[in-house]
């Protein structure tokens, strides 16, 4: 192999030829002056990450971040809580991912939940511009199911009334439509508690009235590769979804976990928005269970984006392993 030339004298016919081409004229260029600061950027880049799952793709989608009080919000002593936030270096209000999930099994393109929309403030609604960022458009999703319908899950479906995913089916376990789109319901419920009706039916509703809303009850397939698994509790129809393709497995588990450095720790601790918190502790630790002896994939509402790792048993604790980056799908 020859020497490589000295950059000076690579670079000189190139020089040489720019010259030529402004007519002979010598161009001199300012060096830049770095007196005056860059500003600070302060975004991240879009909120989309990807895996593959057997033949499947999987695209995790942020709708945002909103802050929690999790030192009031969850039901053990706030100290116990700021103490074990403390110890993974955060603090209430922590600042709590929203995660969707889309599915992507070559027949089917399904996004599991769909985001706040505007039902939960200003840092929330993020999903549509990350969906269309991660290359999909909203008028390709043929399905949508849904974990639950509290608002910062379904806000994104409708806006002003009108479906923003137009030709999705809506699927949820009918516990939760039949208790979250009841008017009876609602007119029965508290003041603080009535909007979580009212974001209900504002998305819903909309499919409700096109005929695109297919309720499901309990376990069962839904489209090939993707079946529902009861994890009632959370809410009355909360459901979690195995999503399945060539061995390989992912369990989105909605709403089963809220706070990871508290909730692995101490699985018992439920939290205020749990309709049923007995209920919801059993869910969350038979679902976990199940993710762990298989080694299935787990994607998490509101862990971290892009809420996606494996569980590994630790005593009556849980450990939680994040995905390693990957840079390529295979
Ligand atoms: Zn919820
Ligand atoms: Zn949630």
């Amino acid at each position: 192999m020859s020497k490589p030339l000295p950059l000076a004298q690579a670079f000189r016919p190139v020089a040489l030829s720019l010259a030529l081409a402004f007519g002979g004229i010598a161009l001199s260029v300012a060096p830049a002056v770095a007196s005056a600061a860059a500003p600070l950027v302060k975004t991240q880049a879009p909120g989309f990450y990807r895996v593959m799952l057997g033949d499947f793709e999987v695209t995790a989608l942020s709708d945002g971040t909103v802050d929690l009080d999790v030192a009031k919000l969850l039901a053990e002593p706030p100290a116990r809580t700021s103490a074990a936030l403390a110890k993974a270096f955060v603090a209430s209000p922590l600042e709590t991912s929203v995660n969707a999930y889309l599915i992507n099994t070559g027949a089917k393109l399904v996004l599991i939940d769909a985001g706040a929309g505007t039902l939960f403030g200003p840092t929330l609604g993020r999903l549509m511009a990350n969906l269309r960022a991660a290359g999909y458009q909203p008028e390709q999703v043929d399905d949508i199911f849904l974990t639950h319908m509290h608002p910062d899950h379904v806000g994104g479906l409708s806006s002003n009334g009108v479906p923003a995913f137009p030709n999705a089916t809506i699927h949820a376990d009918k516990r939760d439509s039949d208790f979250w789109l009841s008017q009876g319901n609602m007119d029965k419920a508290t003041p603080d508690a009535k909007g979580f009706f009212q974001g209900a039916m504002a998305s819903v509703n909309p499919y409700v009235a096109a005929g695109k809303y297919q309720p499901f009850d309990g376990d069962g397939t839904l489209v090939p590769g993707i079946r529902t698994l009861a994890s009632h509790g959370h809410t009355p129809g909360h459901t979690s979804y195995v999503v399945e393709s060539r061995g390989q497995r992912l369990i989105v588990v909605g709403d089963l976990v809220h706070v990871g450095a508290v909730q692995f720790d101490q699985p018992s601790v439920t939290i205020g928005f749990d309709s049923d918190p007995k209920a919801a502790a059993v869910a969350r630790e038979t679902v976990f269970k199940e993710a762990a002896k298989e080694g299935a994939l787990v994607g998490a509402a509101h862990l971290q984006f892009p809420g996606l790792g494996h569980l590994r048993a630790a005593g009556t604790a849980w450990q939680w392993v994040p995905v390693n980056y990957s840079t390529e799908l295979k």
